[in-house]
């Protein structure tokens, strides 16, 4: 079956979003325990297409490094050899995300969700990037904030040239779902699959 495959950090969200996604059908558990997803998990939706939950990457605290690397070897593993990948949907914390990729920029590295987010291009996952937690966003700043986002995945400023790419959102307030799940569906429509 072909498969939407859901990648992102450990704790932006993804359980959440799996929910908002199959209308609370899947089986998942909202802010357990980082790191306890060690393998891909499957959930059907409407029997013809497959969401695919793949382990959240990136620094967990307790988590040792050499276990990080594990998983972002296996979600790269899978992306290349899989040949039935409709897209990728990449969750990022679009609060966190701009101060945390400044850090590893500090550190002479490149943040691991762009990393992420180009590899998913380079592979032609054609990825479409679900911005959540927005509601921790002050409003005055939501602009420049989104700006900084979109620079913390490589792409270039202003943010709202990537619309089709970036999709701010809030799983818990459900701002931007409806437009978010609309893009998924024509995404889908395109792929030439009914809607789910
Ligand atoms: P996962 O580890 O990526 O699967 O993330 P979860 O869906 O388990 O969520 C991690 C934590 O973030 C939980 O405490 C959620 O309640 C919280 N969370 C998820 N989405 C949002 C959101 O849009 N806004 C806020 N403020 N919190 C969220």
């Amino acid at each position: 079956m072909p498969e939407i495959v859901l990648v992102g950090r450990s704790n932006v969200g993804k359980s959440s979003l799996i929910r908002a996604i199959t209308r609370g059908a899947a089986d998942v558990r909202v802010g357990k325990r980082p790191g306890v997803t060690r393998k891909p998990v499957f959930h059907e939706l409407d029997g013809e297409l497959v969401l695919v939950d793949m382990p959240g990457f990136g620094f967990m605290s307790g988590v040792p490094r050499r276990y990080q690397e594990r998983v972002k070897d296996l979600i790269v593993r899978y992306l290349e050899e899989k040949d039935n990948i409709l897209f990728a949907i990449h969750v990022v914390d679009a609060k966190a995300l701009p101060e945390i990729a400044e850090r590893w920029e500090r550190r002479g590295e490149i943040p691991i969700d762009r990393e992420m987010f180009q590899f998913l291009n380079e592979v032609g996952l054609d990825p479409i990037v679900a911005a959540n937690k927005i509601d921790k966003i002050k409003p005055i700043e939501f602009e420049e904030h989104m700006d900084a986002v979109a620079e913390a995945l490589g792409l270039f400023p202003p943010w709202r040239q990537w619309l089709d790419t970036l999709f701010p959102i809030s799983a818990k307030t459900g701002e931007g779902l409806v437009e978010f799940l609309e893009a998924l569906q024509e995404r889908v429509r395109k792929a030439g699959y009914p809607e789910f």
